[in-house]
């Protein structure tokens, strides 16, 4: 029984790890890794593996970081099953499709330049037709039931990290290995809390803000008002770049709560992404995931999704249209890092009033237009152009969908830890793996590993 870690390690993206149990080989996540251009697109095309030589592939979630790739896997000649939760095949069919687009579309950009420098075209990493065949190969589980993958036996958990996401619970040659995923955090809105798993010989243990802390979701609401009504009084906009899955969702669902609790005042929302909105009927069709408040409030014939006020834009003129006056308004549109997409347009348009307010409610990775927002660079470019930032700048890690320090070391510690033999650090920079590994140590835990891409462990 082996492991072997191809993604995501010492890294946040790419999630890719590989267990082989004699002549089965089970790949456990099959994501896009995100970065530099150049390094992002050799790492996405090519595996370091043989895809036809895997059995199955279990996908914990819907994030393009962790079932991005599945379409070029397929294409590579990989014909087993990819397990998933029901909800995450719902996402992943969005997901997916949308990736095929923008991968057509970067491909189309590049090959424009390349070209003009007499250079031969590239062919996008899967196209929407490689995207559709790999659909195919998906197969939907119910959480908490028992599906057998060969020697694998394979049971996902709520994770409580995004809707549909899962714990993965594996048993092979008499020994258990738990993979978190993402792990969420207890009292997030909507989805339910992650489920404590107990019994693990194996930990694989994501690890993204393994050095931070968290704010309360309690207060989270109660800051969100205070800045909405702060921008309004001033006669501001407000934009929030959002990822189209859970985060916008989310955004959604809290204002709506302060509407109905009449903490926010009479602006108008707009939700300005195609994607976002798709995945907003796919949280509509699924209420069998929502955790208690949320279903207290589909019973008393609230929708979480619909109020008075907010609006759900389609066309690229709708888009367009809301930059033509500049009332105070609240749009939610994507990319969450501020790379791409239509939240570009609206940060142009409001970067340079002091008045209007940028709301970051996502992890900003490095190199992205986000984090130097974030990090209130004086200057910002936007296609291709230098803008001041005049605008406000807010920065709430309250909506982060990933347990925080505190969080990863108390799931651990209920777990039954004289059996636990060896943690794997995965999904963080180095760093926040890093200040997790005495912590561990001093729980009980025996060892603690941080590993490379590349590495192999017996288990
Ligand atoms: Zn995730």
């Amino acid at each position: 029984m082996k492991i072997r870690f191809w993604g995501g390690a010492r890294t946040v993206t790419g999630s890719k790890h590989l267990l082989t149990s004699g002549k089965q080989n089970l790949l456990l996540e099959c994501g896009l890794f995100q970065g530099h251009r150049d390094e992002a697109e050799y790492t996405n095309r090519h595996f370091p593996f043989k895809a036809r030589e895997l059995d199955f592939c279990v996908i914990s979630h819907a994030h393009i970081d962790h079932v991005g790739n599945v379409p070029n896997l397929v294409k590579h000649g990989f014909s087993g099953p990819v397990v998933m939760t029901k909800g995450s095949v719902a996402l992943a069919r969005l997901l997916l499709m949308d990736s095929a687009h923008i991968q057509v579309s970067d491909v189309k950009y590049v090959n424009k330049k390349r070209r003009k420098r007499g250079e031969s075209p590239k062919k996008p990493i899967y196209n929407i037709g490689d995207a559709r065949e790999s659909l195919r190969r998906i197969e939907g589980v119910h959480y908490a039931r028992r599906k057998n993958l060969g020697n694998f036996k394979v049971i996902l958990h709520d994770a409580g990290h995004i809707l549909g996401s899962a714990l993965v619970d594996i048993e092979v040659e008499g020994k258990r290995i738990l993979f978190t995923g993402d792990l969420g955090r207890r009292k997030m809105p909507i989805i339910r809390d992650p489920v404590q798993a107990a019994e693990a010989d194996f930990l694989i243990m994501e690890a993204t803000y393994g050095n931070r802390l968290h704010g309360d979701y309690e207060n989270m609401a109660e800051r969100l008002a205070g800045i909405v009504n702060r921008v309004y009084e001033r006669g501001g906009r407000i934009i929030i770049p959002a990822f189209a899955v859970e985060r916008s969702q989310e955004i959604i669902y809290t204002l709506n709560q302060l509407r109905q609790t009449g903490r926010l005042p009479d602006i108008p929302v707009f939700v300005d992404s195609p994607l976002a909105t798709k995945v907003t009927d796919v949280f509509r069709n699924y209420p069998q995931y929502y955790d208690e408040e949320a279903m207290k409030m589909l019973n008393g014939h609230n929708r979480p999704f619909d109020f008075p006020g907010l609006r759900y834009t389609d066309s690229v003129e709708e888009s367009k249209a809301l930059n033509r006056h500049d009332e105070p308004c609240i749009i939610i549109s994507a990319s969450g890092m501020c790379e791409a997409g239509r939240v570009l347009h609206h940060l142009k348009h409001v970067v340079e009033d002091e008045r209007n307010l940028i709301l970051l409610v996502s992890f900003q990775a490095r190199h992205t237009l986000g984090r130097r927002i974030a990090e209130r660079r004086p200057r910002v470019r936007i296609y291709g152009e230098e803008y001041d930032l005049q605008a406000e700048v807010e920065v709430m890690d309250e909506f982060s969908a990933h347990a925080d320090q505190k969080g990863l070391l108390h799931y651990v510690s209920q777990m039954n830890l004289p059996r636990l033999k060896k943690v794997f650090l995965v999904h963080s920079e180095l760093e926040a793996a890093q200040a997790l590994v005495q912590p561990l140590l001093d729980l009980g835990v025996r060892e603690v590993f941080i590993p490379e891409k590349g590495d192999e462990f017996e288990l």
